[in-house]
C-alpha cells in the first residue's frame, strides 16, 4: 500500500524515533508499505517517521526496485564508525523539489537489526553511506536542510511557507 509521505513542517519529522522492539507480521506489513511508498515516489531511502511512525526503521534500495539484492531493511541502526567526507547534491522525499549540497561521511559501518530482529552489520560507501547517514538523521528528527548554512535554510523555509500559504505544500 502506498502511504502519504509527511512533508517538512510535520511534527513527526522532528521527533526522535523509538527503538523497534517487536519483530513480527505487523513490522513486515509496515516494511512492505514503506517499499511500496518509496518506489512510487520514487526514492532510494525512507524512514518510518516519514509515514508518521516514530520507530527506528528505515528502508533503502539504491536500485529503486530494479534489483532485489539491493533491498535493505534496517531496524535500530547505529553508525559505529565513519571516515572521510563526500559532498554532493541531496534531496528528501519529505522536502520535494528542493536539494542542496550536503557533506556526509564517505564510508561507515552500520550496526542494526534485520526485520526478524537478528543483528546485522553493513559496511557502506559512497551513495549508500550518504543514504544511511540521511536515514539515521531522520530517526533523530534531523532533516538534510539542517546541515545547510542558516541563510540557505531560511531561503528554503521561506519558499515552503509561501507554497503552504498557496495550498501547494
Ligand atoms: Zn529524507
Amino acid at each position: 500500500m502506498i502511504l502519504p509521505i509527511l512533508k517538512y513542517g510535520a511534527p513527526e519529522l522532528r521527533t526522535v524515533s523509538k527503538p523497534v522492539d517487536s519483530f513480527g507480521s505487523e513490522l513486515e506489513k509496515i516494511v512492505k508499505n514503506m517499499f511500496d511508498t518509496m518506489y512510487s515516489s520514487p526514492g532510494i531511502g525512507l524512514a518510518a517517521a516519514q509515514i508518521g511512525l516514530n520507530i527506528r526503521l528505515a528502508t533503502i534500495d539504491l536500485s529503486v526496485g530494479e534489483d532485489e539484492n539491493q533491498r535493505i531493511i534496517i531496524c535500530n541502526p547505529e553508525i559505529i564508525s565513519a571516515e572521510g567526507e563526500q559532498k554532493s547534491d541531496e534531496g528528501c522525499l519529505s522536502i520535494p523539489d528542493f536539494s542542496d549540497t550536503v557533506a556526509r561521511p564517505l564510508k561507515m559501518v552500520v550496526h542494526g537489526q534485520s526485520i526478524h530482529g537478528d543483528e546485522i552489520k553493513i559496511e557502506a560507501e559512497g551513495l549508500l553511506a550518504r543514504c544511511f547517514s540521511h536515514e539515521v538523521d531522520h530517526l533523530n528528527g534531523i532533516l538534510f536542510v539542517d546541515h545547510l548554512s542558516p541563510l540557505k535554510r531560511s531561503l528554503i523555509r521561506n519558499k515552503i511557507k509561501k507554497l503552504a500559504k498557496a495550498g501547494e505544500w
